[in-house]
């Protein structure tokens, strides 16, 4: 019954998302139950302490996506108008824009050119008497240096929250990324590497801090309180019934295929590594285990493929069924809210930050290089078979063929 097998196409990858019988009866029970919602039921909470124990934290809170649980980290940990956060400008917007929505105002600094991950000594060059947090990005599962990172926040009294929604069961060292940091956000977004379709969680060993997050994703209210009694300014980011019974499933399946990622990774690296004009991913840091690979991310040159551009390059590769993507097309700083739009849509920030935010001429060499180079490849692509990883590679070798 399960789909694993089933194809997009004769020869298509693995679909995506994979289902079997475990999520149909967990669905099912749920629908028959009418606990439709985390008030009634009981699956949402079983979600978190089941993924708070796969990542060894001692609490999680499941909400309503991975942006939300930026926004609820952020607010629990104090971080308001006034503050700045450093983000790096490689990364999904809501990195940056959770920040904006708790009235700070996100520091962009540059990343590594190996890693995708935040370059540690921009984020110490980086920092003001404002200075209040930094968002380490696991980048496409990538565990970030947090060796680093933490000298650093325990250096300058920064509170470290890690962006785990590429990197669900990544390790740094003996740790799972998320339990590192004061907090972990995670997405359960439909192309993250567990869904529900959306979905979002917070891990984190402060007590405190846990209860905060709960408040601030359940309309203010406390833990233990009336229930209509309201102690915070907060929305609903709940969870529902739905999505935690399908995650509870998709959780027993992430070991498993990690695994088989981490295995076709490094096959399909064998295979580029015999090909000039596109490289492969850099190998993890020792201290970087479990790797996510999110993203298995390819280093594009047009002079290997006779001048052609990588987004021609990318193209060519859709033609052969090989679901590659550009990526990012500009580091954050560039798109329209920062560059252009802010002042109008963020007037408090803007008024408390006078002269001093001004995205519009900001350019971080590495994250504008990365832009026009990388070549990404979606996770499921990595659940494919060896002879899947040969097709991508002969693929590649028939464009640079068609253009020599
Ligand atoms: C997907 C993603 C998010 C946002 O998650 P949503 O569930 O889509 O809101 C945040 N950060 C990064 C790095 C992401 O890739």
């Amino acid at each position: 019954m399960s789909n694993a097998r089933k194809r997009s196409g004769g020869m298509g990858f693995p679909a995506w998302p994979q289902y079997g019988k475990e999520e149909v009866s967990a669905l099912l029970e749920v629908l028959r139950s009418r606990h439709w919602g985390r008030i009634t039921g009981k699956k949402v909470e079983e979600f978190e302490k089941s993924f708070a124990k796969a990542h060894n934290a001692k609490y999680a809170l499941a909400c309503a996506n991975g942006t939300a649980a930026l926004e609820i980290a952020l607010r629990a940990l104090g971080i308001g108008p006034g503050d700045e956060v450093i983000v790096p400008a490689y990364t999904f917007i809501a990195t940056a824009t959770a920040v904006l929505q708790v009235g700070a105002i996100p520091v962009f600094v540059d990343i590594e050119d190996a890693t995708y991950n935040i370059d540690a000594r921009c984020v110490e060059a980086a920092i003001t008497s404002r200075t209040k947090a930094v968002i380490p990005v696991h980048f496409a599962g990538l565990s970030a240096d947090m060796d680093a990172l933490r000298k650093i926040a325990r250096k300058y009294g920064l509170k470290l929250v890690e962006d785990c929604a590429q990197a669900h069961g990544a390790k740094w060292r003996r740790r799972r990324a998320g339990a590192i940091g004061d907090c972990g956000t995670f997405s359960f977004q439909e192309t993250k590497n567990i869904s529900a379709g959306e979905g979002g969680a917070i891990i984190t060993d402060s007590k405190q801090l846990a209860d905060l997050c709960f408040s601030y994703h359940h309309i203010g209210r406390k833990r233990g309180r009336p229930f209509y009694e309201h102690h915070y300014l907060a929305w609903n980011y709940r969870m529902t019934e739905f999505q935690a019974a399908i995650l509870l499933a998709q959780l027993r399946r992430l070991n498993t295929q990690t695994a088989r990622r981490e295995r076709m990774a490094k096959y399909l690296s064998e295979l580029l590594s015999e090909i000039d004009g596109l490289r492969a991913p850099a190998p993890a840091d020792a201290r970087a285990k479990e790797r996510a690979w999110h993203l298995y991310i390819m280093r594009y040159s047009a002079k290997g493929f006779g001048g052609m551009t990588r987004d021609d390059f990318v193209e060519r590769l859709k033609a052969k069924n090989i679901p590659a993507m550009a990526g990012y097309p500009v580091p954050l700083y560039r798109h329209p809210l920062f560059a252009k739009n802010l002042a109008r849509e963020c007037r408090a920030q803007i008024a408390m930050h006078k002269g001093r935010v001004n995205y519009s001429k900001l350019r971080l060499p590495v994250s504008e290089r990365v832009c026009k180079e990388s070549v990404w490849l979606p996770q499921y692509v990595l659940l494919g078979s060896k002879r899947d990883m040969e097709r991508i590679a002969t693929a590649v070798r028939k464009i640079q063929r068609s253009v020599r």
